[in-house]
């Protein structure tokens, strides 16, 4: 596990049509692990409450936040760092690139990681800018699937079972049913 953390970069968001998909990216990227999700586009507000209601609910701190910049943003991220941490590395996942599952191994742990997930286009400059540009198979499917599996092999099969803290409803895991500690009625 890196020690600084998993950023994701979510680009070119569209209010009215990606806000499902990318609340899927944004839970999927908290259940796995990653500390920070960044989206560039639209703003919403909306989107963001919802991301933090999950949390105050069922546990974690993934912060979620917009941002107006991302190529500038992503420049300074592998060339400077971002506040105050060392210089990243920059995984653009793409049904174009090398094989996740070969080259994920042999990515450096000791750095801030950002993931960077495409939208309708993708600026040719991300493939320049990343060091990996990293395909979960060479076919077109859906980020949510390839964010869940980069992750999955990032942190190690069994990351989608951690157990993130501070929730006020906890679940205990039932064969039979919901079985759930709601902590606000103790
Ligand atoms: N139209 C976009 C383009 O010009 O590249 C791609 C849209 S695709 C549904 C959205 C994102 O899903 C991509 O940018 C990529 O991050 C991710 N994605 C889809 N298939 C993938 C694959 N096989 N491997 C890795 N990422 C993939």
């Amino acid at each position: 596990m890196s020690e600084h953390g998993v950023t994701i970069l979510r680009l070119g968001y569209r209010l009215g049509r990606d806000p499902r998909i990318t609340t899927h990216l944004a839970l999927v990227a908290r259940a796995l692990g990653a500390q920070r999700f960044l989206f560039s586009g639209d703003e919403d507000k909306k989107m963001q409450e919802n991301i933090s209601s999950v949390n105050q609910r069922f546990g974690g701190d993934m912060e979620i936040e917009h941002i107006k910049s991302p190529m500038a943003w992503l420049r300074r991220f592998v060339t400077q760092g971002i506040d105050g941490n060392p210089p990243g590395v920059a995984v653009h996942l793409t049904m174009y690139g090398a094989s996740f599952r070969e080259v994920t191994p042999t990515i450096r742990r000791d750095r801030p990681l950002v993931v960077i997930v495409g939208g309708a286009k993708v600026p040719s400059d991300v493939f320049h800018i990343s060091q990996y540009n990293l395909a979960v198979g060479n076919q077109p499917h859906s980020e949510v699937a390839a964010l869940a599996l980069f992750l999955d092999g990032w942190y190690g099969s069994g990351a989608i079972e951690r157990k993130l803290e501070g929730g006020e409803l906890i679940i205990n895991p039932s064969l039979t049913g919901k079985d759930v500690n709601d902590t606000r009625s103790a």
